[in-house]
């Protein structure tokens, strides 16, 4: 819960950073109130700049799914940064992680590292577009993949939170190739095709949406877009940025069992420092500069010490019991919708693997429009969350993460302070 102190420090951040932050989310507009300073983190939790400690369920939006500073990859990281921090020249490190990727997600043929999730799926629409020769893409709303103009269009995540899918800034003309329809929308899809089919390069999407709460696909939803990319040589993307390594060992496509043509990854990979990735079919990746003429550059990519980490995180991660992570987030989201009933505050919830999410909602949510009919209780359950030291994501549009530190008893307190908030709520009605 944030202190007279941190009021201060956000007023001494906002003078001098737009919004005091410098990524929307996290200056707790979509809850209001002044964010809380992050001063260290250990395992499954974070600790305030009072020492306050918190069990976390951001988990940096994804990355620490190890849970915060792994002493082996902090170990590694150490290591390796004794022999310099960036060369700008081939490392063999590079080589172990994109092996690594290949090895955990099959459909990755070939990778290329940057060093965002932005980055990565902004490449691989271009690639997309320069191996079709078309223009136009289908995104749904409510998914965000990073926030390269032609992405802003009916986006999630931040854009979601702020109210403001269409970003300023954005020429018109930068977004007319995007096509967008709702998740999970297998009319509206089918239709979009129907008219624009044969000036579609690709279909991206997030695989299990997390960025405008926990969203799962239908298997009829799935289908269909593999059918109608096949039958238009659209190529189908998978922005498995947040759900890579996270859902599964291999990811969403591992649990759909959905071979994408290609593949966007971020997060996860860089075990806390800044990688992201795309990669995919071979054919398609080599139209990548310098083997061919599609063009993608970065002074940092690849960078030692972020690849250090993302390689350890991934080596780790390889024999981790999965199933042990899927069941702390069952118990996480039964909990609190045990907690929602017997309080009389419907809830809907739903998981996989280490990715949950919940909204205060009486019917199944299907699409980012479902979720905008939540109710706004979200801002006072977040706010009683946090002032008990339960620190979930602060937006009602934002899936939350369970990490391996995570304990069963991590989580049984997590849930029986959802029972103390929401009964708090319901008395208050
Ligand atoms: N794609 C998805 C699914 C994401 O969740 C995000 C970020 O949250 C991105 C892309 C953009 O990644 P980054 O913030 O690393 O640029």
């Amino acid at each position: 819960m944030a202190t007279s102190a941190d009021h201060q420090r956000f007023e001494r951040a906002q003078k001098i950073i737009p919004g005091g932050v410098n990524s929307p989310v996290r200056s707790f507009s979509g809850v209001g109130g002044t964010p809380v300073f992050i001063k260290k983190a250990s395992g499954a939790y974070v600790w305030d700049n009072q020492n306050k400690k918190y069990t976390d369920y951001v988990g940096s939006w994804g990355p620490a799914i190890l849970g915060h500073a792994h002493p082996d990859v902090i170990a590694a990281v150490k290591n390796i940064a004794d022999d310099g921090l960036s060369f700008g020249a081939p490392t063999e490190l590079e080589t172990s992680l994109a092996e690594q990727i290949t090895i955990m997600m099959p459909s990755i043929e070939m990778v290329r590292l940057v060093s965002s999730g932005t980055e990565a799926c902004m490449s691989a629409i271009r690639l997309a577009r320069a191996f079709t020769k078309r223009d136009k893409f289908i995104k749904f709303s409510g998914c965000y993949h990073g926030h390269a103009d032609f992405f802003l269009v009916q986006a999630g995540s931040g854009a979601a939170t702020l109210g403001i899918p269409n970003s300023p800034g954005v020429p018109a003309s930068f977004t007319q190739h995007t096509l967008t329809c709702g998740f999970n929308d297998v009319k509206a899809v089918t239709e979009l095709f129907r008219k624009h089919g044969k000036d579609i390069a690709s279909v991206i999407l997030e695989p299990f949406v997390g960025n405008a709460g926990f969203i799962r696909p239908s298997d009829e939803f799935l289908q269909t877009l593999q059918s109608l990319c096949k039958n238009n040589d659209s190529l189908l993307i998978f922005d498995e940025v947040m759900t890579g390594f996270r859902v599964a060992r291999g990811g969403a496509q591992e649990v759909l069992n959905i071979k994408p043509d290609l593949t966007t990854l971020g997060k996860v990979i860089g075990g806390g420092l800044p990688v992201g990735a795309y990669g995919g079919r071979k054919d398609i990746m080599s139209l990548m500069a310098p083997l061919g003429p599609v063009y993608q550059a970065g002074t940092l990519s690849g960078n030692p010490l972020a690849v250090t980490a993302g390689l350890k995180t991934l080596q780790i991660l390889e024999s981790a019991s999965y199933e042990k992570l899927a069941e702390h987030s069952r118990k996480l989201m039964d909990g609190f919708v045990q907690a929602g009933k017997q309080y009389g505050i419907p809830m809907q919830s739903d998981f996989c693997g280490g990715m949950f999410g919940f909204f205060f909602a009486d019917k199944p949510v299907r699409s980012f429009e479902d979720a905008k009919l939540a109710s706004p209780i979200f801002k006072d359950f977040f706010h009683k969350m946090l002032e008990r030291g339960f620190y979930l994501a602060p937006s009602a549009y934002e899936a939350g993460f369970v990490s391996f530190a995570h304990t069963d008893s991590d989580v049984s307190a997590t849930v029986a302070a959802a029972h103390e908030v929401l009964r708090e709520i319901s008395h208050a009605k």
